[in-house]
C-alpha cells in the first residue's frame, strides 16, 4: 500500500477518515495544529488524537507547537469571520508543513481530515492541497470526507471512544466568535 501522511486537525474528525483510508493506504497521522489556542486546549486535543491512533494502531507524528509563527502568518486577518481568508491561510500553514514532512520522509502522498467538518469549505481545502502538491511535487488526496454522512460517523465513533469534542474550531478568534 502507498504511504500516506494524514494531517489531522483533531481526534474526533480523524476517526472517520482513518476508518475510510486505513485499508487503502499505509496511514500515519501528522498532528500539526499550532492554530489551537490556548496551549492547554492544544495539549488536551492532542491527547485525544493519541487515543484514536492507539485504537486504530496508526503511527502518530507530533509536531512542534509553533504558535508564534502561525500567528504571524495570519496577522492582519484577526477579524475575519470563520470560513474566510484567515482560515484559508491557516490551511496553507498546516498543509504545507504536512507536505514538506511527507516529502522528506518518503511518503507517497498526503491528505487532511479538515473536510469532515460541515463548517469547512471542501473546495477551498482541496484547492490549497492541490496548489501545495504542485509546488512541492507530491501527490495530494483530494477527497470530501463529509460525504456519505462522514461528520455523523465521526460523532458516533467519538462517542464510542469517549473522546472530548471541542466547541470551537481552534484559534482564539474562533473562540471569541
Ligand atoms: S477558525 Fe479554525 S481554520 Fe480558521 S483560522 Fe481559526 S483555527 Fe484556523
Amino acid at each position: 500500500m502507498k504511504k500516506l501522511l494524514l494531517h489531522s486537525c483533531c481526534g474526533p474528525c480523524s476517526t472517520v477518515v482513518i476508518e475510510r483510508l486505513k485499508d487503502r493506504f499505509d496511514v500515519t497521522v501528522f498532528y500539526c495544529n499550532p492554530n489551537i489556542e490556548p496551549f492547554e486546549e492544544y495539549e488536551k486535543r492532542k491527547e485525544e488524537q493519541k487515543k484514536v491512533c492507539k485504537f486504530f494502531n496508526i503511527p502518530f507524528v507530533d509536531v512542534d507547537y509553533d504558535n508564534s509563527s502561525w500567528r504571524e502568518f495570519v496577522s492582519g486577518l484577526e477579524n475575519e469571520k470563520e470560513g474566510g481568508k484567515r482560515c484559508e491561510k491557516c490551511f496553507v500553514f498546516r498543509l504545507k508543513q504536512t507536505a514538506e514532512y511527507a516529502k522528506a520522509h518518503n511518503f507517497e502522498l498526503f491528505a487532511t481530515t479538515l473536510s469532515v467538518s460541515p463548517h469547512k469549505n471542501t473546495e477551498v481545502i482541496n484547492a490549497v492541497g492541490e496548489q501545495i502538491s504542485k509546488e512541492l511535487d507530491i501527490e495530494f488526496l483530494a477527497e470530501s470526507f463529509k460525504k456519505k454522512d462522514g461528520y455523523l460517523r465521526s460523532i458516533n465513533l467519538s462517542k464510542e471512544l469517549n473522546l472530548y469534542r471541542q466547541n470551537y474550531c481552534g484559534c482564539l478568534f474562533s473562540k471569541r466568535d
